[in-house]
């Protein structure tokens, strides 16, 4: 259990289960918990005072013995082209996340941070250079979606997990935000709507597959040999594309879900023919999808990619036989790439 400073449990962490044995254990009626519950994760209060059908001795009762996250919208800045909302939230130790709400055809996907930061150190990326914090808690992952549901009034239908920080380096509070979010008593999104993306944290995906959930991982692979990938993302010292790949076909093996590959397009450094050949090869035999993705332009760094470079990858591509599409810009007015937005608050 998670627990404040201050000694008070993080409600918005906990399962109905675990919910209903500390109830329990406060002598208070189980069939409370699920009343409870569903007074955080379907009408989504921020205070127990709101939860109108408790009676005041218990809302104060558990007033001191829970608290309820909430996170701080600091600015919001909103595409004028394509519906794109980007947030910037303050989380209750002053730390600052990024959060992306983006409507597609189907509906509404969100895009959430799973850290304060990343240890990861790939070379492109902006939430590397500002340095790691810390984890984020399972309630602050949930947070960024009722925050944005409640804000915008849009209902959201999906989520990636492709904001700040590595999912896989915060094991065990993903999983329980992926248990909360499909939680049948509380936002009941189907993982079928959900993509998990990782720079490779190669145990852990064998770890995730044998959980047997039905999201889609999503591989940043950026690459097609060891030398360029290592040059970019310094975790392919640890796990390098083979180990990388042997763990992909497990997961399939396992989950039977079709995994999706990331290609961040760096002009002059992994966008020749022959690198798409190479990737051909890497990925024959594999049931997948290349998801290419112009890099995003970051201060510190002079990598650069236009569309027009990668039409032309993904026509390589396809001339090989690899299924591939390159990725949609949104929200390009208002920088919606994640870690950029957080740089200008930290110190
Ligand atoms: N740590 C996870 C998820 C967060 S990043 C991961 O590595 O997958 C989400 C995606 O954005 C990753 O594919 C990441 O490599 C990519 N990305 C990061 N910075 C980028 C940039 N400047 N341009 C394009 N893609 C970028």
């Amino acid at each position: 259990m998670y627990t404040d400073p201050d000694g008070r449990i993080d409600i918005l962490s906990l399962t109905l289960e675990e919910l209903t044995e500390v109830l329990i254990e406060m002598n208070e009626m189980k069939f409370r918990a699920k009343q409870i519950f569903s007074w955080l994760h379907v009408k989504r209060v921020t205070d127990f005072g709101s939860m109108s059908d408790l009676s005041a001795q218990l809302r104060q009762k558990l007033d001191e013995k829970f608290c309820i996250k909430s996170l701080f919208i600091v600015k919001r800045l909103e595409s004028k082209r394509d519906n794109t909302v980007k947030y910037l939230y303050r989380l209750p130790d002053g730390n600052h996340i990024e959060t992306v709400l983006m409507e597609y055809e189907h509906g509404n996907t969100i895009c959430v941070s799973t850290q304060v930061g990343c240890k990861m150190g790939c070379r492109f990326c902006a939430s590397t250079i500002a340095g790691y914090k810390r984890d984020l808690l399972p309630s602050e992952i949930l947070a960024q979606i009722y925050t944005a549901e409640r804000d915008s009034g849009r209902k959201i239908g999906g989520a990636v997990l492709m904001g700040i920080g590595e999912p896989l380096d915060n094991y065990d509070n993903v999983i329980r935000f992926l248990e909360l979010l499909s939680s049948k008593d509380g936002m009941n999104m189907s993982l079928r709507h959900v993509s998990l993306s990782t720079c490779g944290l190669v145990p852990k995906i064998y770890e995730l597959a044998k959980l047997g959930l039905g999201l889609t991982l999503s591989i940043s692979l950026h690459a097609s040999d060891n030398k360029s990938r290592s040059e970019i993302m310094p975790v392919n010292d640890r796990y390098n594309i083979d180990e990388l790949l042997k763990a992909c076909r497990e997961y399939f093996k396992i989950t039977g879900r079709r995994i999706s590959f990331e290609y961040a397009l760096i002009d002059g450094h992994n966008d020749s023919r022959e690198d798409a050949v190479r990737l051909a090869k890497l990925l024959d035999g594999f049931v997948c999808h290349v998801n290419i993705i112009p890099v995003n332009k970051i201060k510190e760094r002079n990598f650069t990619s236009d569309r027009k470079s990668a039409q032309r990858f993904r026509g390589y591509l396809e001339e090989l036989g690899v299924n591939a599409t390159v990725r949609r810009t949104l929200g390009a007015d208002i920088d919606a790439a994640c870690g950029q937005l957080r740089r200008e608050y930290e110190i």
